[in-house]
């Protein structure tokens, strides 16, 4: 018996699944039934789409993932004086976007040294326009199953950050104003670039202030303080 993969793809009534990682996932959580591998590949056409659709947004979801994390970095900064509260967050960031700098290099370099070509340069974009333009010969590799399960992973990772940059309420001092029993809290909002982060009171609506106007806040209590001192 022959297990050379060309030649199971060509034999007359052999049906190919597909070896796409998730393909004909049954959501409900029964057996998986993997739809037809195309002729002349190891995946089916919507997986092989997913594929080519996944690479070619992902240098543009990386490069948003890094504009997202330094308008949060910022925003903490700014209130904190410093304080680098971001740390945990970013850390998350800073690990899907090494997956996905991992993920190209790897397969880059596997196509590299099995074609014989010239390598792309390391970056992101160049590396994901690199596995584009192998794509044919990745969905017929015998490793194209791994290929599609750290695709799809990186890819997913990198996506939830996108809406998992979440609202960061941090409290931050007692409300400035007279006789408020409130207390400021930073409210930062990453994605909303628009309307930008406050600084609101827990008890009345009406005591907002802009983040800008942050160290002018400050001000007043620190004379209220050395004057009870
Ligand atoms: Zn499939
Ligand atoms: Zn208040």
């Amino acid at each position: 018996m022959r297990t050379d993969t060309r030649d199971e793809l060509t034999t007359a009534g052999t049906i190919r699944r597909c070896v796409a990682a998730g393909c004909g996932r049954d959501p409900e959580g029964g057996e998986p039934q993997p739809r037809p591998a195309d002729a002349g590949t190891l995946l089916c056409r919507p997986c092989r789409n997913r594929v080519h659709h996944q690479l070619g947004r992902l240098p543009r979801l990386y490069r948003e993932s890094d504009r997202l994390l330094n308008a949060q970095a910022k925003q903490v900064e700014r209130v904190s004086g410093g304080r680098n509260i971001g740390i945990p967050l970013n850390g998350a960031a800073v690990d899907a976007r090494a997956d996905v700098r991992g993920f190209l290099a790897a397969w880059s370099q596997l196509i590299v040294d099995e074609r014989e070509v010239s390598a792309p340069a390391r970056t992101v974009p160049a590396m994901a326009e690199f596995l584009l333009r192998h794509q044919n010969w990745i969905d017929r590799h015998e490793a194209v199953g791994e290929f599609t399960a750290e695709l799809f992973r990186a890819f997913a990772r990198l996506q939830r950050l996108e809406t998992a940059v979440p609202t960061r309420r941090i409290t931050v001092s007692r409300c400035p104003e007279d006789g408020c029993p409130g207390e400021l809290e930073a409210v930062l909002r990453p994605q909303d670039s628009r309307t930008g982060s406050q600084i609101r009171c827990t008890h009345t609506k009406e005591h907002t202030w802009a983040t800008e106007q942050w160290s002018s806040l400050r001000r007043p209590r620190r004379a209220s303080a050395s004057v009870t001192s």
